[in-house]
């Protein structure tokens, strides 16, 4: 097992100025906190905390980093949390190993979830800090180095998730060495048959190949000298396993076919004119292969690749590679961001417009202006995808939504279902207003209700136009029903007078009815209805289009006829209400509100209810504030101009000195004011007071206050106050 003093010596001789006891800390927390743990191989657990930290030694990061990497299990894997690191530890590498656990998600998902392009993505922009995924790849290369102790299930789904996910993340950080090993260990236990074969091939061609590459590195380094081109080192290279294998199965060709199999590397001071000095220098000793020559120098691959590709003929005839850069762009074809802990001198790298290209441009940049560590992270901000944010659901399913999405937008990028029965939601298992801003990387639980349903005001804050439009829908839905609703009972009223049953009207579907929508324009029944509920068809219209002119005129006499007369169930309908006006509107059923009772000449309000018409409340009704929330069902009424001769029960209550006779005293004067009395009863209150509750009949609020103020009069009378409600 390497030891901890190692790590903290690499350390100090990148970084003098390092923390080391920060180190030591973060070791000893560790192995407090993963004590007893074994790792699959029957190892200490502890070695692998250990050996991501080297990894990330070997890559000179700073001591945050690599404290970074001996606690990044320890928040998922043991009983410690995120508060007890940033206590111990401090801001900066509690937000490292925060970030880890968030990512740590990711393994957890689903094989439909683990869409690589998706994971990619949500992986780094999950990430603020560039560390995070360094530390992340230290991770999977220390366990892909040891996978031969898993099951071969695992082996080959972790294999395979490198390759999808890791590898081709560090390519586009520009990390090509631990991209190489990354993709050879997968290689490797994805596809083991064809790694041994190509490995026994290599083995078989290992001696001519190191021999040739000797040949030609010294050759090279010769011509060099002889054109006076400096160069500070050239190397051999062996193309990697899986690029070999890769090529073969694309292009169907045997080993010996490969051009760039066996390649020599010429690094040069930093210096670009040095290297197309030396590409002269290699076209002159030997033939180039038409078409292969390749300048990454004047047009860098996206992640910032720089170099001079070409091919030659050997001597012999056999076809190598040679790879042409300065020590700047080698070391940035190498370690990618991780070059920045290395970065010594260099120049200004190229200019890019493209947004992903944030990270290396800016590592690029850094070579002469940034100094210092702190700088470099806050510019390397990994925003590289700034429109999106990745949540996850309690099952471990990405769901991806713009920036400012809310929980309602989740639920319905789940399901439309799940969204209009959603009631609240828990987000990283805290409840929040539904209204709260989803960050990268949250478990969303959204609560349901059968009873649930979507609300209006879900439209001020919803951001996908999913949402958006599901709730639209339903709210036009809704008010649609009602419509239909209203109308239907309106039409149920209007016939009634006229002795039909709209049950019948209704039963027939290509009947009078289906006729008269399609007259008004409608294409449906229902449509006729809504439209009546609305208030844009009086329904006496509709039943004479129904009966035709002369049933409906002989009928409507006849009704005109049995109201002069009395009949009890048609008057129980128009009593009273008919002498409250809606404006704009003729023959609406209109009721006046229990819970205020208004008395001709208050002010009045009318309210569209559902199915019961209009509900005629007095404007200092208390519950007129709640009503307004549908602003759209409100509408204005009025006390028709002749007051109608008809009474309504209002009770009030009298507060009297507790002596006898006084019941007897307000009854007088009620009735000596020519006002009926329903009812009227007694009782001492706690406080030794009458209270006398009496119903009388009133015409109007000026009668009322008529009879209020003789009550007052009677001697013995304390207060007088009109109760809510009728009797
Ligand atoms: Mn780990």
């Amino acid at each position: 097992m390497i030891r901890i003093e190692e790590i903290c010596d690499k350390v100090r001789r990148n970084h003098p100025q390092a923390d080391l006891n920060l180190l030591r800390r973060a070791y000893l927390f560790s192995a407090r906190e993963h004590r007893g743990q074994k790792r699959a191989s029957g190892e200490s657990y502890l070695v692998h905390p250990l050996e991501v930290a080297n990894i990330l030694a070997d890559m000179r990061l700073d001591a945050v980093s690599v404290s970074t990497g001996l606690l990044h299990d320890v928040v998922e894997d043991t009983l410690a949390d995120a508060s007890t690191i940033r206590e111990y530890f401090g801001e900066e590498v509690a937000h490292l190993v925060e970030g880890l656990t968030k990512i740590a998600h990711i393994s957890k998902l689903s094989r439909e979830e683990q869409q690589a392009e998706n994971v990619r993505k949500m992986l780094l922009a999950m990430v603020d800090d560039v560390r995070v995924v360094l530390v992340k790849l230290a991770d999977r290369l220390h366990n892909m180095r040891t996978l031969e102790f898993l099951s071969l299930d695992k082996r080959r789904r972790i294999a395979q998730e490198t390759m999808d996910i890791y590898a081709p993340i560090a390519h586009r950080l520009g990390m090509g060495k631990l991209r190489g090993e990354l993709e050879d260990l997968a290689f490797k236990n994805l596809h083991p048959e064809d790694y041994r074969e190509l490995t026994a091939q290599l083995e078989k061609r290992r001696a001519a190949n190191e021999a040739f590459l000797n040949d030609i590195t010294a050759t090279i380094a010769e011509k060099m000298r002889e054109a006076d081109v400096p160069f500070t080192r050239i190397e051999g290279r062996v193309k990697r396993l899986y690029s070999i294998w890769k090529k073969l199965g694309a292009q169907e060709i045997d080993i010996d076919q490969v051009y760039d199999l066996i390649a020599a590397r010429v690094i040069t001071p930093n210096e670009i004119r040095h290297c197309y000095g030396a590409l002269g220098v290699i076209h002159n000793a030997w033939k180039p292969v038409p078409g292969r020559f390749k300048d990454w120098i004047a047009t860098p691959r996206d992640n910032l690749y720089q170099s001079l590709h070409t091919s030659v003929i050997g001597s012999k005839g056999q076809p190598f590679e040679v790879q042409i850069r300065t020590e700047q762009m080698h070391l940035i074809a190498e370690e990618g961001v991780a070059a920045h802990w290395k970065y010594k001198e260099g120049k200004r790298g190229p200019r890019d417009d493209d947004e992903a290209l944030k990270v290396l441009r800016s590592l690029v940049e850094w070579t002469q202006e940034v100094k210092d560590s702190r700088e470099f992270i806050d510019a390397l901000k990994l925003d590289l995808y700034p429109k999106d944010v990745y949540a996850f659901t309690p099952m471990g399913k990405v769901i991806q939504l713009p920036r400012g999405a809310t929980p309602v937008d989740f639920a319905y990028m789940i399901h439309s279902e799940v969204g209009n029965t959603c009631t609240g939601a828990r987000v990283n298992g805290r409840m929040v207003p539904l209204r709260t801003m989803i960050q990268n990387g949250d478990v969303v639980e959204i609560v349901r209700s059968s009873n649930g349903h979507p609300s209006r005001d879900w439209l001020n804050f919803v951001v996908t136009s999913r949402a958006r439009n599901r709730v639209r829908h339903w709210v036009a839905d809704q008010q649609r029903t009602e419509s239909i609703e209203i109308g239907r009972k309106l039409l149920e009223k209007e016939a009634g007078r006229f002795q039909l049953s709209i049950k019948k009207m209704l039963s027939d579907s290509n009947g009078d009815l289906k006729r008269i929508s399609n007259e008004y324009g409608y294409g449906r029944t229902d449509d006729l209805l809504a439209a009546i509920g609305y208030g844009k068809i009086v329904p006496r219209n509709v039943l004479a289009k129904y009966l035709g002119p002369e049933k409906f005129e002989a009928l409507d006499k006849q009704k005109e006829s049995r109201l002069r007369t009395g009949v009890r169930a048609v008057k129980r309908l128009i009593t009273g209400d008919d002498a409250i006006v809606v404006r704009g509107v003729e023959d609406l059923m209109v009721n006046r509100a229990r819970c205020c009772n208004p008395l001709h000449g208050e002010q009045i309000i009318g309210y569209i209810t559902r199915g019961k018409g209009v509900a005629v409340h007095t404007a200092r009704c208390k519950n007129v504030k709640q009503l307004m929330v549908n602003p759209e069902r409100i509408v204005a009424v009025e006390w028709a101009s002749k007051p109608e001769k008809t009474a309504y029960a209002v009770k009030l209550l009298a507060v009297t000195e507790n002596r006898t006779g006084m019941i007897a005293g307000i009854t007088g004067a009620i009735s000596d004011m020519k006002t009926g009395i329903r009812d009227a009863r007694a009782s001492v209150g706690p406080d030794q007071k009458g209270r006398i509750e009496v119903t009388v009949e009133v015409f109007d609020v000026k009668h009322l206050d008529k009879v209020m103020s003789s009550v007052k009069n009677v001697s013995g009378v304390l207060d007088v106050e009109r109760l809510q409600g009728t009797a």
